[in-house]
């Protein structure tokens, strides 16, 4: 029987085991034929698992990204200006040197008052006004009332706010319509945030919000970790550039945008994106160009065909390979080395390998370089709704939609299907040999 990389299935099918049983070493095709126990066949599966990729001289994904993250550390920080540091990481811890509110203010426009003498039906004489602004240091009591607005530092004395919907004005008095208790609408000092709490912590990427809140502290600039330079190069005699003309046989060079677009997400942009044909030289060259960044990233011909030149060309401009296939579905000719400071990245053509294993291995060593704590796409749980089963050998990364709590696996589910991927917005990754049920609750990789 051979299936194709589709792999769903419905739980009830166990037409599957006999494919696994021959990928295995020890014949499994016998506990097919019986209904031994489920638990039993995975055991042994499992068992196999391990064998299996050493034989077909590929390692786990687990594996491939532990080695990758222990080649890599940060690059060496900077200070940049914070309308600069969006998406950076911070590489310090920053404390509140201010609260916040910096002092007491009005959350109202409207008149600063003594409560125990502001209840409903009373009059008060205004005596001032204080604006936002430089702080004029009036001073009331019972009795009496300042006109007062929004951000305005609470006057001497005022341990409220009326609100001026709330008052009828009448010449220099007012008449209060309601009764009003100590502390209304008062923004007290350090209500928010205290002196010395953390704001921003090394490993932190930083936020709109984040960089906000260092403005509010007044720091000019913020040390971050290192700025990547990442080079680009699709492969392949077939790649025609989109808005040239496509001759038979040829396709459009998807994977760059891809890439580039992929690389900008984790806050990278591209020195250089550029096509090279199947051709040795060609390759050499760009290759030699590219590792003069942090960060290579080679899509396509890194499998085992005649024209998968990629791994040799990194040989011959001195890099040391890595790793190079690796247990992961879809993506399995990935692969790694370094060549000086350069990591070079080889990720299969297909373009949803190219997507997966960017995802998987690239972006948690670019992050890492960068100076993140988390490396890790977001996770949230979801209900699965449909039955679905990896009968293969390696963890298979499914393509789906998350909608209100619901993951759905969506399009085909093979490493060209780029419409199914780009109709999707998460990826759940199950394990070999696993069934999973409808309404199941997993784990889901968001990365939009
Ligand atoms: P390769 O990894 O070079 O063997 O390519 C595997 C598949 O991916 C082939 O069908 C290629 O045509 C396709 N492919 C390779 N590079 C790209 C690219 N840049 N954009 C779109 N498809 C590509
Ligand atoms: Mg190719």
């Amino acid at each position: 029987m051979r299936r194709g990389e589709g792999g769903i299935r419905t739980l009830g099918s166990l037409l599957g085991y006999g494919a696994l049983a021959k990928r295995c070493f020890r014949p499994l095709s016998h506990l097919t034929k019986f209904n031994r126990g489920w638990e039993y066949r995975r055991e042994l599966s499992i068992a196999n698992f391990n064998c299996q990729l050493i034989k077909s001289g590929m390692i786990s994904e687990e594996e491939a990204r532990s080695r990758i993250l222990e080649k890599i550390s940060p690059l060496q920080e900077r200070a940049v200006p914070l309308a600069s540091a969006l998406d950076c990481f911070a590489a310090r811890d920053y404390l509140a040197r201010l609260p916040l509110p910096a002092f007491a203010n009005s959350a109202m426009d409207g008149y600063a008052v003594v409560a125990s003498s502001c209840k409903k039906g009373r009059r008060l004489h205004v005596i001032g006004e204080q604006p936002a602004g430089p702080d004029r240091n009036l001073r009331l009591g019972g009795g009496e009332a300042v006109r007062i607005f929004t951000g305005a530092p609470i006057p001497q004395g005022a341990d409220a706010i009326v609100m001026q919907e709330d008052v009828t004005r009448d010449g220099n008095d007012i008449s209060v319509n309601v009764d009003v208790e100590p502390g209304e609408f008062v923004r007290r000092r350090g209500c928010d945030l205290a002196e010395g709490q953390m704001i921003l912590a090394k490993g932190d990427r930083i936020s709109a919000a984040k960089l906000a809140v260092m403005a509010s502290q007044g720091f000019p600039d913020v040390i971050v970790g290192g700025k990547i330079t990442a080079a680009v190069i699709s492969t392949g005699d077939e790649l025609v550039k989109p808005g040239e003309e496509l001759q038979a046989g040829q396709i459009y060079d998807s994977n760059s945008v891809l890439l580039d677009a992929l690389l900008r997400r984790c806050g990278v942009s591209a020195t250089t994106v550029e096509h090279c044909r199947d051709d040795s030289q060609a390759l050499n060259a760009a290759i030699t160009r590219g590792i003069r960044n942090n960060v290579l990233i080679i899509s396509g011909g890194v499998s085992v065909g005649k024209h998968d030149l990629v791994k040799q060309s990194l040989v011959q401009s001195g890099a040391k390979i890595e790793i190079w296939r690796v247990a992961v579905k879809p993506g399995k000719p990935f692969l790694f080395g370094n060549a000086g400071e350069c990591f070079a990245f080889g990720l299969p053509g297909n373009p949803v390998s190219a997507f997966v294993t960017f995802l998987q291995f690239v972006r948690p060593a670019i992050l890492r370089m960068m100076g993140a704590t988390n490396l890790d796409l977001p996770e949230v749980p979801a209900t699965l709704t449909i039955d679905l089963t990896n009968d293969g050998d390696r963890p298979h990364y499914f393509r789906g939609r998350l909608e209100h709590g619901r993951f759905t696996p969506v399009g085909r589910q093979e490493s060209h299907a780029l419409f199914g991927l780009s109709r999707s917005n998460a990826l759940l990754r199950v394990p070999p040999n696993r069934s999973l049920k409808a309404g199941d609750i997993i784990a889901v990789q968001l990365w939009d």
